[in-house]
């Protein structure tokens, strides 16, 4: 089977898997959605939902954190790990958008990777849930999945992201990269995947 083919019946199997989907991490704005992706980094979606409840709360106006003590941000933000780097790069982005963007959270993928900490996944993320545009988020349930059912044979997240844009239909992308993060959490997890109840098994390379 061709891989865009095979692509759009792993579509429709995780559609009908996930009929309704959404990014695992809880935010109301844009910049809430930006520093959320930031701490996302090497820490797991329920504890960073659980740092930005009381972050939030406490901070709620790109102003407020531009203008945060980085202590203050630190002390709350510390169970996600590496939190002084974290902090400084939260009160820096928010800075830059009210400096360089005039209040505004830059709507293309480049111009975001000036952010302080913002990767492209992050600015992948942002692109795919606050401006609607196609996304491919490139995390490791993403990476891990495509390779396992012979989509991608490289692990490099710029490549990955170059093939599936090529691959995926542009309006399922950013849908498609939430559904993975279910499956590879629920059915193809890292160590031992369920592969005998696995929907996606007569795709699958790793069954071949
Ligand atoms: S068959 Fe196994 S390796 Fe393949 S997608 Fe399913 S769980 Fe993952």
């Amino acid at each position: 089977m061709k891989r865009k083919e095979k692509v759009l019946k792993i579509i429709s199997v995780l559609k009908k898997r996930y009929p309704e989907i959404k990014c695992m991490l809880k935010y109301k704005s844009g910049y809430e959605l930006m520093i959320a992706g930031r701490l996302s980094s090497q820490c797991k979606d329920e504890r960073v939902n659980m740092v930005t409840r009381e972050l939030f709360a406490k901070y709620k106006t790109l102003e407020s954190f531009a203008n945060a003590k980085v202590e203050e941000i630190e002390e709350i933000i510390k169970p996600c790990g590496l939190f002084r780097m974290k902090a400084r790069d939260i009160i820096g982005s928010c800075a830059m958008i009210i400096k360089d963007f005039g209040g505004e959270l830059p709507s293309d993928i480049e111009t975001l990777q000036k952010l302080p900490g913002i990767g492209r996944k992050t600015a992948n993320l942002i692109i795919g849930d606050v401006f609607k545009k196609p996304s491919v988020v490139c995390d490791t349930h993403c990476i891990r999945i495509m390779n396992r059912v012979g989509i991608c044979k490289t692990t490099a997240p710029t490549k990955v992201e170059k093939e599936l844009r090529l691959l995926l239909p542009p309006e399922e992308s950013t849908d498609f990269c939430h559904r993975l993060v279910f499956f590879g959490r629920e059915v193809c997890v890292a160590r031992k995947p369920r592969c005998l109840t696995c929907e996606l098994s007569i795709y699958c390379d790793k069954l071949l």
